[in-house]
């Protein structure tokens, strides 16, 4: 008689990532939706044997193997157009452009614009595409058939750079079963993720009868690096949303609409599946005031400045080859995460997440959105209207002023 295989007892223990699909040698295992649009594993039973691969390649329910970081700096990349176009100080572009470089291919999530706007984990192998994957895209990413396509450019020997959440980077490693030295990895610092179907559904609020979405920023930095806005084109019209007046934005921001297991994730500590983990550098002016005396830390207070975390030596080699391109300034371990609360603890869940998404199941993305909108006095638009008026370089004229 075949073992019966139940891959998860309840979805704290899913993270979606989709290992379990690809390594079903049976092909019996596809990812669906639940009633709130996130993706889960589901067994076909007429085609399963019952061997058990599946259960054995979930990290999520096995041990992950992680490294405490070694180091911590202060990272920023001096290629200010690469800056511009990522989230924090653009370390992730300066790393895959070393690898890219040297004839290697580089794995991360990139937006694809067509009917819908979808957020897939690609690979690329030309300098060209990698502002594909710059940036932070605040929905979970599709890893659907990456990991065969990572073990297959590994094994041909190529150097490989593989970027994503922590949960996608435990996931890979469980997947290739085995350390490989031409794999670098990097784990971005996450705070949970929301899904496709709800992202797309928000963006049918943006968009006008007849035009699609053709472009699509969480972190646009036309009004700086610290205030989060969206910036999105639709038809020839171009748009931007200071993230608190917009309904994805700040129940994403709030931790409001993530996927279940992201509450009690492993990863939201110090314990690292990657090389190398990048983030905002939230706190900057607090831990390094002395940075700021000097004008280019001042300006780059509205560019961006990550923090990093270099957690093996293979890590420490990689950010050796790039400090050409990288400034980077020692920090410790201890300041990087007192400012950034997802390196000491997972998202609190709150009562609000069973509001939001009952709202959505039972009146679709449309009640949610009212709801939002209703909830905006009208003190709070004023305001945000004001800040959004002031333009950038006022905004740095008048904090340079007073920090003098
Ligand atoms: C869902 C999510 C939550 C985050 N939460 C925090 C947080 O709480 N605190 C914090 O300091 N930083 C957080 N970040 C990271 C932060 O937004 C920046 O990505 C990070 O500072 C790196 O910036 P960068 O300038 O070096 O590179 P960027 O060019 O901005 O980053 C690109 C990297 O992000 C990866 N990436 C982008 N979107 C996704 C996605 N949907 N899934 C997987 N990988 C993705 C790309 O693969 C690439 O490796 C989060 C990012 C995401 C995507
Ligand atoms: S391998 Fe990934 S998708 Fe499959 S059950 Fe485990 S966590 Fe979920
Ligand atoms: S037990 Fe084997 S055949 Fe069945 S779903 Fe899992 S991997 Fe596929
Ligand atoms: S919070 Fe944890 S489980 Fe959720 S996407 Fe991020 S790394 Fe994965």
């Amino acid at each position: 008689m075949k073992n019966e295989i139940v891959l998860f007892e309840n979805k704290e223990q899913c993270c979606g990532c989709g290992a379990c699909v690809s390594v079903c040698p049976k092909k019996a295992i596809s990812m669906q939706e639940d009633s709130c649009g996130f993706k889960y594993p589901r067994i076909d039973d007429a085609l399963c044997v019952g061997c058990g691969a599946c259960k054995k390649v979930c990290f999520y329910q096995n041990e992950a193997e992680c490294n405490h970081p070694m180091k911590g700096y202060v990272a920023v990349n001096t290629n200010k157009k690469q800056v511009n176009g990522s989230a924090s100080g653009g370390v992730f572009a300066a790393v895959a452009e070393k690898v890219l470089k040297a004839g290697g291919k580089v794995y991360g999530a990139a937006y694809s614009f067509d009917k819908q706007v979808t957020v897939n984990t690609i690979g690329i192998d030309r300098l060209e595409d990698l502002p594909k994957l710059q940036g932070s895209k605040y929905v979970q990413s599709n890893t659907e058939n990456v990991f065969e396509d990572v073990k297959k450019a590994v094994l041909e020997g190529k150097k490989i750079l593989f970027s994503g959440t922590p949960c996608q980077v435990a996931a890979l490693n469980k997947f290739l079963g085995r350390k490989y030295e031409n794999l670098l990895t990097v784990d971005i610092v996450c705070h949970g993720v929301p899904n496709q179907r709800f992202f797309n559904d928000y963006l049918d609020t943006l968009k006008n009868d007849s035009d699609d979405i053709s472009e699509f920023n969480f972190r646009d930095k036309n009004r700086g690096w610290e205030d989060y806005f969206i910036a999105y084109s639709v038809g020839s019209e171009y748009k931007d949303i200071h993230c608190r007046v917009s309904s994805y934005y700040e129940e994403f921001l709030k931790g409001y609409i993530n996927r279940e297991n992201c509450y009690s994730c492993k990863f939201a500590s110090l314990e690292r599946p990657a090389d190398l983990t990048i983030g905002d550098y939230w706190g900057i002016a607090k831990q390094h005031p002395e940075l700021f005396k000097e004008d280019k830390w001042f300006e780059r207070k509205y560019t961006g400045i990550s923090c990093l975390l270099v957690n093996t030596e293979k890590g420490e080699r990689s950010i050796e080859e790039c400090t050409e391109q990288l400034e980077l300034v020692p920090s410790t371990v201890d300041k990087i995460a007192a400012g950034n609360g997802q390196l000491r603890g997972p998202t609190h869940r709150s009562e609000k997440r069973e509001y939001i998404f009952e709202l959505y199941k039972s009146k679709g993305y449309v009640a949610v959105e009212n709801d939002f909108q209703k909830s905006l006095t009208l003190s709070y638009r004023i305001k945000d209207s004001l800040k959004c008026m002031i333009p950038l370089k006022l905004k740095m004229k008048i904090k340079r002023v007073k920090h003098r």
